[in-house]
């Protein structure tokens, strides 16, 4: 099998377009796509200060990787910012990953953590926490704060995640399944800083297959961490997963072609601006009177007084 750019002998079948790639060439090819999202999109601007979250995962450290390549004749800064939420046996280890590649790559590295933000790690958030809601429910809201947080104390211009293309397909389905249509609004590939999130918010790889990820950070000898979080498969994102991965295995693209209809609905629909408000406990925008975070934390401290006093 050979590489249809050059020859050489090719390693990866693209299903969806029939490509036929070597190493070096599957490499350029992503870093291509990359670029083309981000001026398809108009995501990043010339000079920016870019906050990079980055996790410890594939996804983020590739995110990293690419970005620090495209942004040197932009004159782009770059910040590593990793969220350490409290995960014990989890977490540590992301971190050290983290830390190891923005060494190599030259570029700092800030951790904000739940304990210092919200004075509750993750793991006392989950076993304080009432009714149904799941971990990772918990964990996003929290996670989103804090991010916002720690791109206004670096004053970056713009928050780059890593949500690749499988991400936010699951995501779209989730939520319509919930009936959340307001988040299907956050699929948009800019989030501007509105009702919901301070900085403005891109996703590059949002047009890159998940596998092609793993691949390209296999092929880069990325250091990843491959234990997966103790939480994870409390939600319905699993089942999304297995579900989608079916589908496009059996028609080669479709995952590509619902991104483009996720997008298409989520650039139709539109935000109501009386929504707007700020929260009166932490003055952060909130669609009521309290948002989500207050809301998440004044339950969970309730408990906390609770089995103080018992
Ligand atoms: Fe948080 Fe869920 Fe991700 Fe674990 S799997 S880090 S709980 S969002
Ligand atoms: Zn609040």
């Amino acid at each position: 099998m050979k590489c249809i750019k050059c020859g050489n002998r090719a390693i990866y079948h693209r299903a969806y377009s029939g490509e036929k790639l070597c190493n070096s060439c599957f490499c350029s090819s992503i870093v291509e796509k990359v670029k083309r999202t981000i001026s398809k999109y108009n995501l990043l601007n010339h000079g920016d200060a870019i906050g990079v979250a980055v996790s410890g995962g594939k996804d983020s450290l590739t995110l990293l990787r690419i970005l620090n390549e495209l942004s040197k004749p932009h004159t782009s800064k770059i910040f590593a910012i990793t969220i350490d939420e409290g995960i014990s046996g989890y977490r540590e280890e992301a971190i050290k990953i983290c830390k190891n590649l923005t060494e190599e790559l030259n570029i700092p590295h800030h951790v904000f953590s739940f304990k210092e933000l919200y004075d509750l790690s993750l793991d006392e958030a989950i076993r304080l926490r009432e009714g149904k809601v799941s971990a990772c429910s918990i964990c996003g809201i929290l996670r989103r704060r804090a991010l916002d947080m720690a791109a206004k104390e670096l004053e970056v211009d713009v928050l780059a995640t890593a949500h690749n293309l499988d991400d936010i397909l699951q995501t779209f389905v989730i939520n319509l399944l919930n009936g959340d249509i307001n988040r299907i609004r956050w699929l948009d590939p800019v989030i501007k800083p509105r009702s919901e999130f301070f900085v403005r918010r891109v996703r590059p790889l949002m047009e890159i297959y998940e596998k092609e990820i793993v691949m390209y950070a296999f092929l880069n000898d990325t250091q990843f961490q491959t234990v997966t979080c103790p939480y994870m498969n409390e939600g319905i994102r699993s089942e999304i997963r297995s579900m989608i991965n079916a589908l496009e295995e059996e028609h080669p693209g479709i995952k590509y072609s619902t991104l483009n209809s996720a997008i298409r609905i989520s650039q139709n629909i539109m935000t109501d601006e009386r929504e707007i408000k700020m929260c009166k406990e932490c003055n952060f925008p909130s669609s009521g009177d309290l948002c989500s975070v207050c809301k998440v934390l004044e339950t969970i401290k309730r408990n906390i007084i609770y089995e103080n006093h018992r």
